[in-house]
C-alpha cells in the first residue's frame, strides 16, 4: 500500500501517517521530520535547510527529492510507504511521477486531509511536540505534564519555531501558491481520496481505511 497524505499545515498529515504507519505496518516518510533531525544533527543538509525552515518557506525541490528519492529504493519502503509532507511543489509531484515509474510502482493513492484555515491555524498555534518521539499533541492536553504520553520521555515538549503565529500565516501562503496546485496535478492523474480534517482523529483514520477498502475492493489487513 502506497499512500501520499496531502494537505494544509496542521490537518493533521503526521498524526494520521504515524496511525496508518502502525496499522498497515508501512513506514512513515515525513520530510518534514527527516529535515528537522538533520537540523538537529547539524548535518550539512540541516544547515542548509534551517533558516528556510524557520521562515515556513519551501525548502529547495533537488533536495527534497534527492531526499525522497534515496528513501523510497530502501528495503524498508519496498513493500509500501505512506508519504507525508511530499509532494509540496508540482516538480516534486513530477520527479515522484518518475521514481515511482522507475520502480514499477503503479499504484498510490493520494488522500486530501482538509479544513478551513482559521480553524488550522488555532490547532497549529496550540500544538506541541516530542522532540523524542515526534508526536504532536494539544498544548491544553499536556500543559501540567513533564513526560510524553506516548513514549515518556521527560521534559521532551516544545513548540516548532514555524508553529509562531506570523510564520504559520508564511506557511499558508506558501500552500496555497506552491503546494495547492499539486491536487489539479493529481485530479489527471488518479481519484483522490477526501476526508474532512475536522472530525475526530479516529473518524478521520476510519475514513481513509474504508474508502480505500472501497477503492480496492478488499479489506485491508489493520494491525490491532
Ligand atoms: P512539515 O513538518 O511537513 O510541516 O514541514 C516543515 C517544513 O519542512 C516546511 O515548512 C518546509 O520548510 C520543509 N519541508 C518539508 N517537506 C517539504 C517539501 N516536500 N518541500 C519543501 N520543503 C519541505
Amino acid at each position: 500500500m502506497r499512500l501520499i497524505l496531502f494537505g494544509a499545515p496542521g490537518v493533521g498529515k503526521g498524526t494520521q501517517a504515524k496511525i496508518l504507519s502502525a496499522k498497515l505496518n508501512i513506514p512513515h516518510v515525513s520530510t518534514g521530520d527527516i529535515l528537522r533531525l538533520a537540523t538537529r544533527e547539524k548535518t550539512p543538509i540541516g544547515l542548509k535547510v534551517q533558516e528556510i525552515m524557520n521562515r515556513g518557506e519551501l525548502v529547495p525541490d533537488e533536495i527534497i527529492t534527492g531526499i525522497i528519492q534515496e528513501k523510497l529504493s530502501t528495503d524498508e519502503c519496498k513493500n509500501g510507504f505512506i508519504l507525508d509532507g511530499f509532494p509540496r511543489t508540482v516538480p516534486q509531484a513530477a520527479s515522484l511521477e518518475k521514481m515511482l515509474l522507475d520502480l514499477g510502482i503503479k499504484d498510490i493513492n493520494l488522500i486530501y486531509i482538509s479544513a478551513v484555515e482559521d480553524e488550522l491555524v488555532k490547532r497549529l498555534t496550540n500544538r506541541r511536540a516530542c522532540k523524542v518521539c515526534n508526536n504532536i499533541f494539544n498544548y491544553s492536553l499536556i500543559k501540567d505534564s513533564h513526560f510524553c504520553p506516548v513514549c515518556n520521555a521527560e521534559d521532551s515538549f516544545y513548540q516548532r519555531k514555524d508553529d509562531r503565529e506570523d510564520i504559520i500565516r508564511n506557511r499558508f501562503e506558501v500552500y496555497e501558491k506552491s503546494t495547492k496546485p499539486v491536487l489539479d496535478y493529481y485530479k489527471a492523474l488518479l481519484d483522490i481520496i477526501y476526508v474532512n480534517a475536522l472530525n475526530a482523529v479516529n473518524e478521520v483514520t476510519e475514513s481513509i481505511i474504508t474508502q480505500i477498502e472501497a477503492r480496492i475492493g478488499e479489506k485491508l489487513l489493520i494491525s490491532a
